[in-house]
């Protein structure tokens, strides 16, 4: 495996960034994760967007334009001949001193990893996931906004901690009004009387690129979309809930909580959405 940093192309076990790079010391960078299927990098542009729009929000200068960095991630597709991939751009403050101050970090670092996709068993994808909400609240937007991609995520890490220690593989996070955000990596959407419904990025959550484009596949459909606050109650509620992240593409959940969700199983709309999904993601972003 090959993996990109600064330019260069190092092998897996030669790839290492300075134990003095910000990103190590202080969670301070930004990343995103893509998805390529069949030599395609899906909403490629999306993707990079939202990794330029969160750098500009922590005031991290990356030393590439959009444009070289898509041909950085197309360039380590090919060194290690993937199709279907998983790829993880990490771009860091860089090298700094002990202190925090970024000034002292003189060039951002970047990092390209492409890997073999790592995805939930495709038997959950039939039976459907059982989640729970956690104590622990999402940051609050004026902390660290949930906008941002930022390479903090003990918070997410705190809400999969409480998933695992009660026995189950996502958490609903609520904000400090109770409000549900999204799970530790994905996004929660529920339907109800036909309407398929998701968080408001506004509200404190990561602007899905899945969820827009599960949204949109939707719309086709002639669901009525929306995106409002939503509370614990409605997704107890629901006739289906889902989760979307480019990782896990779209996963039903069956139990929130103990309560199930609709039926108990698998929601039809839900069936729909994963179909049309799946056969949209190769024609959709830009090709290698
Ligand atoms: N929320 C969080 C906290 C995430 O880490 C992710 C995965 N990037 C998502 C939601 C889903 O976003 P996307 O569909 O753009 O991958």
């Amino acid at each position: 495996m090959k993996v990109y940093i600064d330019g260069q192309l190092y092998d897996k076990e030669q790839a290492k960034v300075s134990v003095f790079d910000h990103g190590y010391l202080y969670g301070d960078g930004v990343f995103e994760g893509i998805r390529s299927y069949a030599r395609c990098v899906f909403k490629c542009k999306e993707h990079l967007n939202r990794l330029y729009d969160s750098a500009k929000v922590i005031m991290l200068q990356i030393p590439l334009s959009v444009d070289e960095m898509e041909s950085a991630m197309i360039a380590t597709l090919k060194a290690n001949d993937l199709s279907d991939a998983y790829i993880r751009i990490v771009v860091s403050r860089g090298y700094g001193d002990l202190g925090l101050d970024p000034r002292k970090c003189k060039k951002a670092t970047v990092v390209i990893i492409t890997d073999a996709i790592a995805l939930y068993p495709a038997q959950l994808y039939e039976k459907g996931l059982e989640i729970i909400t956690v104590p622990t609240r999402r940051n609050s937007t004026e902390a660290l906004n949930p906008q941002v991609k930022s390479l903090n995520y003990l918070n997410n890490i705190m809400g999969k901690i409480e998933a695992v220690n009660h026995g189950v593989q996502e958490a609903i996070m609520l904000n400090q009004e109770g409000y549900v955000t999204e799970c530790t990596g994905d996004n929660v959407l529920l339907i109800k009387n036909n309407q398929l419904i998701g968080v408001p990025s506004w509200l404190g959550v990561l602007e899905g690129i899945t969820e827009n484009t599960v949204m949109d596949i939707a719309r086709k459909m002639r669901l009525t979309c929306e995106k409002r606050p939503f509370t614990r109650y409605d997704i107890y509620t629901a006739d289906e809930v889902m989760l979307t992240g480019t990782a896990a593409e779209v996963i039903p959940v069956v139990k929130v909580d103990g309560r199930p969700v609709g039926t108990g199983a698998v929601g039809p709309l839900t069936k729909r959405l994963i179909e049309e999904f799946r056969k949209s993601v190769s024609q959709d972003g830009v090709k290698y």
